[in-house]
């Protein structure tokens, strides 16, 4: 699923192709993408709306409007965007919904689980809605690591389950969450309220590098996660411990293992980031 730092790539390609044009003519042909609203509702709706900003918070893409109404879209599993001059892209049989702007350029939407939304909301509504929905944006200066601190402190769930709830925090999915763990030296199964303060700090600088390098690599390239210009990102040649079990830990050598958390798979280094039980043992009560 692309996370904060594949969302963000697809926002930065996705912006100055959007900001200012307005949209001529939109085809939504798959009813789940804007269920429970109808399809051709939305798409009339859309038609004549002028892009103000692309934004992004967590892993919704936010197109604003200067009508004040906004497209919030979640790509979900394999939601994506092409972009290209007017009936220039190819045929695609997982595309779900093609925008015409007023470039005479088109902005297709491509989904092969058809698991992503896109959901019109009125002038006042984002605001709500995402405030219910997603927790602090990480690379924010507001997000601090005493506010981490403080999200963490009544939490009995493992540290990775927390970190990928998104009301703690926006944006972390299954990858950046191992990422950050390994980076912070902390295992996936700590209690999230028994991090000392050493560790929470050093979790939250590295929840920060790890997202910052997906940026700086434009995402991770895995199943079906494009750029809009059809690039790809490179990310997962820069993986730290995620997908690469048996394979030996760059710190100290020792073999990736993998585990199930929450029904996720997650990959840690045994040595760098010591097991609850191995931390028991050794700290007086
Ligand atoms: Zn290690």
């Amino acid at each position: 699923m692309p996370e904060l730092p594949e969302v963000e790539s697809v926002r930065r390609r996705l912006a100055p192709v959007l900001e200012g044009r307005s949209l001529d003519h939109v085809e939504i042909s798959d009813a789940r993408l804007t269920r429970p609203d109808d399809p051709d509702l939305v798409a009339r709706e859309l038609e004549g709306e002028q892009v103000a900003a692309v934004d992004r918070r967590g892993k919704y893409l936010i197109v604003r409007f200067e009508s004040e109404r906004a497209l919030l879209v979640h790509l979900r599993m394999t939601g994506s965007f092409r972009h290209g001059p007017e009936g220039a892209l190819p045929e695609d049989p997982h595309r779900r919904a093609v925008v015409r702007l007023d470039d005479r350029s088109d902005v297709a939407y491509r989904d092969v689980r058809r698991f992503g939304t896109w959901l019109l909301l009125e002038p006042g509504e984002l605001e709500p809605y995402l405030d219910a929905r997603v927790g602090p944006e990480p690379l924010e200066a507001a997000f601090t690591a005493k506010e981490l601190g403080k999200r963490l402190a009544s939490r009995k769930a493992p540290i990775k389950a927390t970190i990928l709830d998104q009301r703690t925090l926006a944006g972390v999915g299954n990858i950046y969450a191992d990422e950050a763990l390994w980076r912070a030296r902390i295992h996936p199964l700590r209690e999230a309220r028994s991090l000392e303060p050493t560790e929470v700090r050093a979790l939250h600088k590295a929840i920060r590098k790890a997202l910052e390098v997906g940026i700086a690599r434009q995402g991770s390239t895995l199943r079906d996660y494009a750029l809009p210009d059809g690039g790809s990102g490179g990310m997962q040649h820069e993986f730290k411990v995620y997908g690469r079990a048996g394979e030996p830990c760059e710190r100290c050598g020792t073999p990736i293992e993998k585990i199930r958390i929450a029904g996720r798979g997650t990959w840690y280094c045994p040595a760098c980031q010591p097991s609850p039980l191995d931390l028991a043992g050794r700290r007086p009560a």
